[in-house]
């Protein structure tokens, strides 16, 4: 019934095409009960800990892979081999862990206070609301032809619109899988679910981007991310190496536009997974989930 699922910082895009449903939220808190049952494995406040200690293990075994590869690039032989197939089985099940933590966190909040959410619809001129979710990892959304999950991009511009939202396969950058298929995306078949209470989501996306575009907001916006250059966003995985990106600038002259500065990177050096952030929503989410605040706070 729920063709997409995705979550992350307490937010649900759920694809309800066709369905003539009752209230999207109480959909969602229906599946999320039947999923977990009534009983929560884990204490709510310890899960953020816990998503906290899996992006860790994740890390630490992404970067014994690379190690294993190096010693095999340097004289092939089957223990390095063996020992990668095993490392990639456990990176798997430490990813579905975080898929499942990060589940839980969402569901949890959305079951024990559903008032706390609204839902919105796709709306021409309400692309913030969209861009303020990109990049986080799709629970649920998997590829018609190779079954790796899917994830949502966008063409590389400042402020993209709907048009410009695509579905790629993460299987696109896996050498064993080279899959390249894409689904368009099309915001009618799109409910998003959402907290209520994020400025950035309440206003159209024009008058976000007049206010944001200010110059002493833009100051602002600008000193709160360089302090986090450097930083892991343990919201954020890389899409091949299930890491937690991190936050990198590009080189270029002071003055250079904020909606080209920054981006998220992969820690591994052999990667060149990015995810943009070249809209003020992506910006704004980022703030939210490093420092509790926003862009219009
Ligand atoms: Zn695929
Ligand atoms: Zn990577």
């Amino acid at each position: 019934m729920l063709e997409a699922f995705f979550g992350g910082i307490s937010s649900f895009a759920v694809s309800v095409a066709n369905i003539a449903v009752q209230k999207t939220i109480d959909l969602i808190g229906g599946f999320i009960q039947r999923k977990f049952g009534k009983n929560w494995i884990n204490n709510f406040s310890s899960i953020p800990k816990l998503i906290r200690v899996v992006t860790g293990n994740l890390e630490e075994i992404d970067n014994e892979i690379t190690e294993r590869q190096r010693s095999y690039k340097r004289s092939p032989n089957p223990k390095d081999q063996e020992a990668i197939e095993d490392l990639k089985r456990q990176k798997l099940g430490k990813f579905k862990e975080y898929q499942a933590l990060q589940q839980e966190m969402a569901g949890q909040e959305i079951t024990q206070d559903p008032s706390r959410f609204s839902e919105s619809e796709m709306i021409q001129g309400e692309e913030n609301k969209l861009l303020y979710h990109t990049g986080l990892i799709t629970l649920g959304k998997n590829c018609p032809r190779c079954k790796s999950p899917m994830r949502l991009q966008h063409k590389t511009l400042n402020n993209p619109g709907f048009s410009d939202f695509f579905w790629q396969c993460t299987g696109f950058y896996i050498p064993e899988i080279q899959c390249r298929s894409t689904q368009p995306f099309r915001p009618l078949d799109l409910t998003l679910v959402h907290k209520t209470g994020i400025p950035e989501m309440e206003i159209r996306n024009d008058a976000l981007i007049t206010i944001a575009s200010e110059s002493y907001v833009q100051n602002l916006t600008d000193k709160r991310m360089k302090s986090h250059l450097g930083e892991s966003d343990t919201d954020i995985l890389c899409p091949v190496h299930l890491t937690p990106m991190f936050l990198k600038q590009k080189k270029g002259p002071d003055d250079m536009p904020i909606l080209d500065r920054y981006h998220l990177g992969c820690k591994n050096p052999n990667c060149s997974q990015t995810t943009k952030l070249k809209s003020f929503p992506q910006l704004a989410a980022y703030l939210q989930r490093q420092e509790g605040s926003g862009i219009l706070v």
